[in-house]
């Protein structure tokens, strides 16, 4: 690391890059004003700049992360795809960002009508007709199904502890099962990486309060027995939590309510336009079918017969409230730009894009990786490293080496099911040429791990920073210095 980029070493005493107005009396008037407690003794040690070297270091520092807006960002799950910019310069309008989130609901008859037809249109994408948009998260998402599906056990004097779930399933799933207070009761995938009824069957008893499934799986593959799997469940009391968040692949093809589900969660930040790394500001809407709706977080959004919007707090059977406020309103607005912008045959090849620009990446990946599911995938896929692996190369030496290439790498290690796994989900909005390239630099750094292994495992060359500690990285965070 020879480049410093701290900011105070480009310091210098009385540079400034900001006009105060003038005061209105003295300066001593002004701090005998100031309570003596917040008072400093000594002047802030803040670095003096002018406003363009501020700027200067503020860009410096943006471009040395890797974002969507620089290149590639295949990060299997995530569905990091471009979000159109308009639709952030939507969600930030005036009338809404300085909305105060305690005024009364006749001050914003706009923003209530937002909210209900993104839940309009998300139920018409589900099969779901009764929303909330309140959870912030697709964790928080499950967290609030499964209290709905604990909720109505209750009323109906059943006591169930546990929840199916597939060996393929994202860690939320599991951790959302424990908040709640059940047991995880997971099961093995077949050969083809998708559930088998029998696997179902085998273990479905009336201790059982339901299942969660995600459909396309993580593993990219279409769960085909749905419909027989739900029957099951559902023969012996138990309900289908479908988890939502690779609806990116299911738009306008697949809706979760037609098939035997009971709940779902959205992932606003994933399928409908609200960029999501780094931790931002999510959505997990959730939708149910109609004999949990009084279950619903409160308050639910109500129209009166004149068409006027109120949020409705009385509601007994209610599962309570998961946060303050009504969910991340940012991110509703963008989902309506992004479903106003493309309607129902837009988000359709939204969904056929995305699928079509895994399969075609996949089958340029398939003759240098292993693939241990070959199927035809949906929205992305997973391959293993395994024979690199056997050459003394791990996944992450790959997922390292990939950052000279000027691409964020795909999700690695996960799901558990497949060793040394790659988890590579294109989305809709790359090229034919962006993938054309990302398959080249994959094929090139298998062929360097058979010719020059100890290269790879340097990697990565060209970045700003190279290996780091990643988990005291976020532990012990140093903002200031990357040495
Ligand atoms: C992202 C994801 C989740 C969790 O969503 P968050 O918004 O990150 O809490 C759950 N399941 C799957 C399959 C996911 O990809």
């Amino acid at each position: 690391m020879t480049e410093k980029i701290l900011i105070y070493d480009k310091s210098k005493p009385g540079r400034t890059g900001y006009t105060l107005p003038k005061l209105d009396s003295s300066e001593k008037e002004v701090l005998s004003r100031i309570p003596d407690k917040f008072k400093r003794d000594k002047d802030a040690a803040l670095p003096e700049l002018t406003e363009g070297e501020v700027m200067r270091h503020f860009i410096a520092l943006s471009v040395k992360n890797h974002h969507i807006d620089t290149d590639f960002y295949p990060l299997g799950s995530c569905t990091m795809k471009y979000n159109p910019k308009l639709n952030d310069a939507a969600a930030s309008y005036r009338d809404f960002r300085e909305h105060h989130p305690l005024a009364p609901c006749s001050s914003a008859p706009g923003m209530l009508r937002i909210m209900e037809m993104v839940s309009s249109y998300l139920g018409e994408i589900s099969g779901f007709p009764y929303i909330s948009l309140q959870p912030a998260a697709g964790a928080q998402g499950e967290f609030a199904g499964l209290l709905i599906m604990r909720a109505y056990h209750k009323a109906n004097s059943e006591k169930r502890s546990k929840i199916i779930i597939p060996d393929s399933a994202h860690g939320t799933n599991p951790a959302s099962v424990a908040a709640v207070g059940y047991e995880t009761l997971q099961i093995k995938s077949n050969e083809k990486g998708i559930i088998s009824p029998e696997t179902v069957a085998a273990v479905m008893d009336d201790t059982v309060a339901g299942m969660m499934m995600t459909n396309p799986n993580t593993l990219g593959i279409f769960e085909s027995h749905i419909k027989e799997i739900a029957e099951i469940v559902h023969a012996k009391g138990g309900l289908m939590y479908m988890d939502g968040a690779n609806l990116n692949a299911n738009m306008g093809i697949f809706r979760p309510g037609d098939v035997g589900f009971d709940m779902m969660h959205f992932n606003l930040h994933k399928t409908f336009s609200t960029p999501h790394g780094g931790g931002g500001p999510g959505a997990g809407a959730i939708g149910v079918a109609e004999k949990f709706e009084k279950y619903l977080p409160f308050p639910v959004l109500q129209k009166e017969p004149d068409g006027r919007l109120w949020f409705n707090y009385d509601r007994p059977d209610s599962i309570g409230r998961l946060q303050f406020f009504n969910g991340n309103f940012g991110n509703v607005v963008r989902a309506y730009a992004y479903i106003k912008t493309y309607g129902g045959e837009g988000l359709k090849k939204v969904s056929e894009n995305a699928v079509l620009n895994a399969n075609y990446l996949k089958e340029m990946l398939r003759d240098e990786y292993d693939l241990p599911y070959d199927n035809h995938c949906m929205h992305e896929f997973v391959l293993s490293g395994s024979r690199q692996r056997k050459l003394g190369v791990k996944t992450s030496d790959i997922a390292k080496r990939l950052l000279d290439f000027g691409v964020h790498p795909p999700t690695v290690y996960f799901p558990l099911i497949v060793p040394e796994a790659m988890m590579i989900e294109p989305t809709e909005t790359e090229s034919k040429e962006t993938l054309e390239q990302f398959a080249a630099s994959m094929n090139q750094i298998a062929e360097e791990v058979r010719e020059k292994p100890d290269y790879v495992k340097n990697a990565p060359y060209t970045t700003v920073v190279k290996r780091l500690d990643e988990a005291g990285a976020v532990r012990n965070l140093d903002i200031c210095c990357p040495e």
